[in-house]
């Protein structure tokens, strides 16, 4: 399977249009009634192809026939379950678990991001925030009958939660908008109140996601705004997300060492620095609308400027704890050289990963005695298209660290300085 998976990948990646053609066609199957549906949207989008690549030409023709475009239905809806299956670890948290004690058992730990992204309506925010209520729950209870695992339990600042659940605000709110910030942080504070009390109760980590760039002002400022309340200030574990393709992303780094220091919390906030999962639509949306490109448009300047982040944030300890996410080897040495040359220890610095993208970093850094946490989906495949988008695309783009990796660049240029 892994084989089949990474011939596909590497077919989309090297062809625009098949690549549009498959992620329309994976954006629709949840809503296909019926196999021969399956296979009607397959047909549909493949037929739009100037030149369609040789298996998939034959899997064209012989869905000519009824009973052909069952079998090819079937195969190609298994086909996305599992690719989703991946990247998403289990429907539910129960379903989740047996992957999250399995990781741990190795070394590994991890945060539970339940899928949905984007509620139009009330009701379906309040479900979003049961539902995180449960996971933190679930988990809280479950990991406290997990055996001892040190080096994923404490750094140099103290204990570290074992349940760690990251929320997205665009789910908490169906009323997050660029022009309205206000309105939206209101709403969205009404249901991260609860679940701030609960994890601190519970002695759970909560991590903020950071979404498009539309929604970051009424993030920021709701994450620092309700981490400064009184109620707040003795837990729980709580973090935040940095994302380093924003030009102005340096300017925020600032904005958040400058709250650490006037706020007096404990413990002191975790900053997630990631590169960030939106770079194509930051640069259509900016390019429709006229205006300059928020993000860097080289991958060498985003890469240097992730490695400059990383230092910062390293020399900012311990006013913040600090996490690395990402799957290029380049920037996870980085990290891990600046951290010890600058004096620090390994146990302060954590290395992140995706479910389903960094399963082998992960491992090796697992064995080589490194905190390493990874992120897992947890959801239905409807919520998960969006997100299994998101990572189709990272996995099929040309500039990522991973398709350079599999198409065999050699170690020395990946890890050359960018
Ligand atoms: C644990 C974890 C949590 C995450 N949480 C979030 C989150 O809350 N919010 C979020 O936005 N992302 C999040 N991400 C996703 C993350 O942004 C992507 O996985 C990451 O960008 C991939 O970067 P990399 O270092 O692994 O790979 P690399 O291949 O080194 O970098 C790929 C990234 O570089 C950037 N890029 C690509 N092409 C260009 C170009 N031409 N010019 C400039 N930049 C370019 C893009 O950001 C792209 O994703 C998370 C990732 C992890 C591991």
């Amino acid at each position: 399977m892994r084989t089949l998976d990474a011939r596909a990948m590497d077919l989309a990646a090297r062809d625009r249009e098949l690549r549009a053609a498959l992620f329309r066609f994976v954006d629709v199957v949840p809503a296909c009634r019926s196999l021969d549906d399956v296979a009607r949207h397959l047909r549909g989008f493949l037929e739009e192809l100037s030149d369609a690549p040789q298996p998939i030409a034959a899997a064209m023709r012989i869905s000519d026939v009824r009973a052909a475009r069952a079998a090819l239905g079937a195969a190609a809806a298994a086909g996305v379950k599992h690719m989703a299956h991946r990247f998403i670890v289990g429907e539910t948290p129960a379903s989740a678990s047996r992957v999250l004690r399995s990781l741990w058992d190795h070394g590994v730990a991890s945060s539970v991001d339940l899928l949905g992204e984007a509620t139009v309506t009330e009701t379906e925010a309040d479900v979003y925030a049961a539902r995180c209520a449960e996971a933190l729950e679930r988990i809280a209870g479950e990991s406290a009958r997990w055996p001892a695992r040190p080096m994923l339990e404490r750094d140099g600042v103290g204990a570290l939660p074992r349940a760690n659940v990251s929320v997205k605000i665009s789910a908490l709110t169906p009323l997050l908008r660029a022009d309205a910030p206000e309105r939206g942080k209101r709403d969205a504070a009404a249901r991260l109140r609860p679940l701030l009390a609960r994890a601190r109760e519970l002695g759970a980590h909560l991590h903020i996601d950071m979404e498009s760039l539309d929604s970051r002002e009424a993030v920021v400022e709701l994450v620092l705004e309700v981490l400064a309340e009184p109620e707040f200030s003795s837990g729980p574990s709580a973090g935040m997300v940095l994302q380093a393709y924003l030009r102005d992303s340096p300017e925020l780094l600032g904005q958040i060492l400058d709250w650490t220091r006037l706020v007096d919390r404990i413990p002191p906030m975790t900053v997630r620095l990631v590169k960030g999962a939106y770079w194509d639509h930051e640069l259509v949306e900016a390019r429709q609308q006229g205006w300059p490109a928020p993000v860097f448009e080289v991958k060498a300047d985003c890469d240097r400027n992730f490695e400059a982040l990383t230092r910062a944030l390293l020399d900012a300890r311990p006013d913040v704890r600090v996490a690395v996410a990402s799957h290029n080897l380049r920037s996870v040495s980085h990290a891990i050289a600046y951290n010890r040359l600058s004096g620090g220890q390994d146990r302060d610095l954590e290395v992140q990963v995706l479910r389903g993208l960094g399963d082998e970093l992960q491992d090796a850094l697992a064995a080589r005695g490194f905190r390493v946490r990874t992120y897992c989906p947890v959801g239905d495949l409807v919520a998960g298209m969006a997100y299994l988008v998101r990572r189709l695309l990272e996995n099929t783009s040309n500039e990522s660290f991973l398709h350079e990796q599999a198409s065999g660049v050699a170690l020395e240029d990946l890890l050359a300085a960018p």
